[in-house]
């Protein structure tokens, strides 16, 4: 039993609890080489970052299942089994390939965080993580940086400690990139939306401590988070690094006290869609990093891409890797710590897949090693900050929606297949406008209906592609580009096939090489 604090815990119940799962492993492979990876990604089909890199299966989930079975049944722990479960960036890499579990994956990072526990609790915790524990206890950062420095960054800013909406600053992004956390402000500023800020009292989220086993360390810094929210009255805090974000979000039980948990590209997104965003060009080519706490473990893969793509002039291509296939950075889980050479290699692996272009994330411990190995990296917090303009209002999309009905008024052939009582309802940023096959012809006009066959959504980069385009056969084939290729376009079927084929939509689809049948 492993006592710290006030917080008892029962490291071996932890495990325990996990037996059923951990037997449920029918040792297939997957989680080494993988079809569902090849079958996204034709010539990728590696799973584990750190199998690849180490070489043996003992580090892959499948090996990692195989010795603890083992310990189960009464092997003893040494110091190799923790360097092997030490050796694991709980990036969910395994779970998502992994078909047990009725197709839900083994929770191998969940696993290795249970056992890591019973590894502390039997000190085999690793020396390179003592003064990170330390730290936090001393100074409420991992970072072993004085407390009186996490707020430095907001100096400049006047924030009140209470409020609406509270700003989740992180120690990473506090201490060691603290643009980022400017940035933030900045955004909120332009917006003109209120933020709160803790200030010196915002300690550490606890992360760290929770993902190399020290679980105990992790329940008192979660109880003083938890009172510290609760008197900040906030309802929604905002976090802009991925690891406070998925432990804010996972492991704190934050809607118990009517709190919910946004990262800061779900709220910007949010606010695009309802309010438009105003935004400079930005003409580079950039790819996007999912980091795995944002991106496997929380499931937010669209809010950053949507943001990237709304930028104008913006060149952006998807790595090969890439959303719940993403290959981790290779710093989660205290690797960064205990084996910094190691991360490096990964971020190197990781990096080769930008293609020499300028790599934006979400993530400023991901962007820390990827920089490490080489990279440019920018956070898309930073990039809005220095983007976005003041006054951002909806009047953007309604630009855009007056300009594209205004090309479509001009260029009505491009419905000629469309037969009478065909509905189409266009959506750019959450404004509206329908086309509608009459008797009379074709009608064009602003606002939503109720039983459209089809729903375009497009944003405006998307819309300035199809307006310069010069007649109807250019017009289908950028149509087809930002449908397949970029994603700008997108579309639901809201009827029958059979109504669909009935009303000209199948003859359309043909010529514009959607479909080949
Ligand atoms: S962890 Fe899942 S994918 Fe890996 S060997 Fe076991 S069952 Fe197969
Ligand atoms: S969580 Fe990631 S590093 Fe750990 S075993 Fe699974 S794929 Fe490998």
């Amino acid at each position: 039993m492993y006592i710290k604090a006030e917080v008892t815990i029962r490291c071996d119940c932890m495990l325990e609890s996990y037996r059923k799962e951990i037997y449920a492993c029918a040792r297939c492979g997957d989680c080494r080489e993988s079809v569902k990876v090849e079958s996204a990604n034709k010539g990728v089909y590696h799973v584990c970052p750190i199998k690849d890199q180490l070489g043996f299966d003992s580090y892959s989930a499948r090996g990692k299942l195989t010795v603890l079975r083992a310990i189960l049944e009464g092997k003893d722990v040494d110091e190799d089994v923790a360097d092997l479960f030490y050796n694991c960036l709980e990036c969910a890499s395994c779970k998502e390939v992994c078909i047990s579990q009725l197709g839900e994956g083994i929770d191998v990072p969940a696993i290795v965080e249970a056992f890591r526990c019973v590894l502390v609790e039997k000190e085999y915790i690793r020396p390179q993580h003592k003064p990170l524990i330390a730290s936090i206890k001393n100074y409420d950062n991992p970072w072993q940086m004085p407390r009186y420095m996490k707020a430095e960054w907001a100096s400049s800013f006047n924030l009140p400690e209470k409020g609406e909406i509270l700003f989740f600053a992180g120690c990473s992004s506090s201490l060691l990139t603290p643009d980022l956390a400017q940035s933030v402000i900045r955004i909120f500023e332009t917006l003109n939306v209120p933020l709160a800020y803790l200030g010196k009292d915002e300690t550490c989220c606890g992360s760290l401590l929770l993902r190399i086993g020290a679980v105990p360390e992790f329940e008192k810094v979660k109880k003083k988070n938890i009172d510290l929210f609760k008197e900040s009255k906030a309802k929604t805090i905002v976090t802009t690094c991925a690891g406070c974000y998925k432990t804010l979000k996972n492991d704190y039980n934050l809607p118990n006290c009517g709190i919910t948990v946004l990262h800061v590209t779900e709220f910007l997104d949010d606010y695009r869609k309802n309010h438009g965003l105003s935004l400079n060009p930005f003409p580079k080519k950039v790819t996007y990093h999912d980091p795995c706490h944002l991106g496997r473990h929380t499931g937010v893969y669209i809010q950053p891409r949507n943001l990237i793509k709304a930028i104008p002039g913006i060149d952006f291509e998807e790595m090969a890797r890439t959303k719940e296939y993403a290959r981790c950075c290779g710093s989660g889980a205290g690797i960064k710590t205990y084996n910094p050479q190691l991360a490096v290699q990964m971020a190197k692996e990781r990096l080769e897949e930008a293609n020499g272009r300028l790599i934006i994330s979400t993530c400023p411990y991901c962007e820390a090693n990827l920089r490490d190995a080489g990279a440019e990296v920018q956070d898309l917090a930073q990039v809005y900050a220095n983007l976005l303009q003041p006054g951002s209002t909806s009047e953007t999309a309604s630009q855009y929606l007056e300009l594209f009905m205004d090309y479509l008024q001009h260029h009505i052939d491009i419905f000629s297949e469309i037969k009478n009582g065909g509905i189409l309802l266009y959506e750019i940023e959450n404004q509206f406008f329908t086309v509608e096959q009459t008797k009379k012809g074709t009608e064009i006009k602003k606002g939503e209906h109720d039983k459209p066959d089809l729903l375009i959504r497009i944003i405006p980069r998307g819309v300035e592609q199809l307006v310069s385009c010069k007649n109807k056969e250019e017009y289908l084939k950028m149509y087809k580009y930002l449908y397949k290729e970029t994603h700008e376009l997108d579309f639901e079927v809201k009827t029958n096939m059979f109504t669909m084929a009935r009303k000209g939509y199948v003859s359309w689809a043909k010529k514009a090489g959607l479909l080949s049948i």
